[in-house]
């Protein structure tokens, strides 16, 4: 097998438990500290607020809290 190729698979393979622990985590967090964060997507970025201890995403900011953050920062 071509050495590319091994590394690839062995760095998937990684991935996918890296995700499994990742998930395993925020599902048993209980997010009880939210912070806001900016987060980019493909098209735009937003502003969320997650969960401070594992990053879990929460919810949107509405509009006018999003404006009273960027006042504050
Ligand atoms: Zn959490």
């Amino acid at each position: 097998m071509d050495a590319n190729k091994r590394r690839v698979d062995q760095l998937l393979s990684d991935k996918w438990k890296i995700n499994r622990e990742i998930e395993q985590i925020q599902a048993e967090c209980k997010h009880s500290k939210q912070v806001i964060k900016q987060v980019a997507d493909t098209t735009s970025s937003s502003f969320r607020h997650v969960c401070e201890s594992c990053g879990h995403p929460l919810g949107y900011l509405s509009p006018e809290q999003a404006k009273e953050f960027l006042e504050k920062s």
